[in-house]
């Protein structure tokens, strides 16, 4: 592993229990993660951003038509929809086409009932014509373990949404259209580790479901919004922070998502990433800066805003939008 020079102090050792978050810089932009709406078809116990389907929060035209631009301006590699269901965005698809034109990879961050939803039955097809990566939710691949925390009916809608993305080639290696799942802890414990995990998944999902897919990224549930509320309501919150604090790994802090990532809310504003954004810590703890300022500016060596939740990112094996960091 290299050193990143990014690191203030770079350390080797763990963190003592008390100690606060290192302080640690941007890197070069690559990826501009986007949330698109607090709308959802689902309203999940672990969900960080409260989503569901009474949220009204949308990006509005005139900020979202600044995505492209910034995209083209910065050279980016990567445009990251999330939300919510950034499907249910108006112009989801229209900024899909944008996007993809400009030669940029997007990720579609899909909760897969959302392929079954009315108005959504040409999604998957949609998706697979542009070549999105679909990077899906499926945090077992038990029906009991996933409804506790989606949803009764989740599960079978949830494997008929794979099966439908598996009929267009996603999940088949070489079809160039990727399908990774993700996983999150059922409570408050770290995920285990996600080489054997995927293994799991991979045998059960094909035998049980004929169901397919590229990668399982493993990731730590973070101690914010309603799972934080839900872990304060159950009294286990302090020692759930305990435990991300104690299982704090340095060599982590290289690859943390926020280095080479930020965060765009629905009104255009940025963060160090969509967990700042829900605890409204603005990118790097400046004055509030917006999509459009990337236009003209480069962020890297900034100041990363952390704080006690940064430990769900350095736990154990390390936590992203990409999975295990260790992996
Ligand atoms: S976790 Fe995903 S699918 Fe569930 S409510 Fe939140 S945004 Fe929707
Ligand atoms: S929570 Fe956000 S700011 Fe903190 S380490 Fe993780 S990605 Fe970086």
């Amino acid at each position: 592993m290299t050193t990143a020079p990014h690191l203030t102090t770079p350390r080797r050792s763990r963190l003592e229990p008390t100690q606060a978050f290192p302080p640690i810089n941007r890197g070069r932009l690559d990826t501009l993660q986007v949330n698109l709406t607090y709308r959802c078809n689902q309203a999940c116990v672990h969900c960080h951003v409260n989503a569901g389907p009474t949220r009204t929060e949308s990006m509005e035209a005139t900020t979202l038509a600044l995505i492209p631009e910034v995209l083209a301006a910065r050279g980016l590699r990567c445009l990251d929809l999330t939300g919510g269901a950034p499907e249910l965005h108006p112009q989801f698809r229209e900024l899909v086409r944008e996007a993809r034109a400009l030669g940029v990879e997007v990720i579609d961050r899909c909760n897969l009932t959302i392929l079954q939803e009315p108005d959504q039955e040409d999604l998957a097809a949609f998706l697979a014509e542009q070549g999105v990566t679909v990077v899906a939710s499926l945090p077992c691949y038990l029906q009991d373990n996933v409804e506790r925390q989606r949803g009764s009916g989740v599960f079978q809608r949830s494997i008929s949404g794979l099966r439908q993305l598996n009929a267009l080639g996603y999940g088949h290696p070489g079809s160039g259209r990727e399908l990774n799942l993700v996983y999150n802890p059922q409570g408050a414990a770290l995920p285990p580790e996600q080489g054997p995990l995927e293994a799991d998944y991979r045998r059960v999902l094909a035998a049980d479901h004929g169901v397919v897919f590229n990668q399982l990224y493993a990731l730590a549930n973070m101690p914010v919004q309603r799972f934080a509320a839900v872990l304060r309501a159950q009294g286990e919150l302090e020692s759930y922070l305990e435990l991300l604090r104690r299982s704090h790994r340095d060599d982590n802090l290289t690859q943390v998502m926020c280095r080479q990532l930020i965060s765009v809310d629905w009104q255009g504003f940025l963060y160090d990433c969509d967990f700042n954004q829900q605890l409204g810590l603005d990118a790097g703890g400046r004055q509030r800066s917006h999509l459009r300022d990337l236009l003209g500016r480069d962020p890297a060596g900034d100041p990363i805003q952390v704080a006690e939740h940064c430990f769900g990112c350095t736990a154990g094996s390390g936590s992203s939008c990409g999975g295990a960091l260790a992996a």
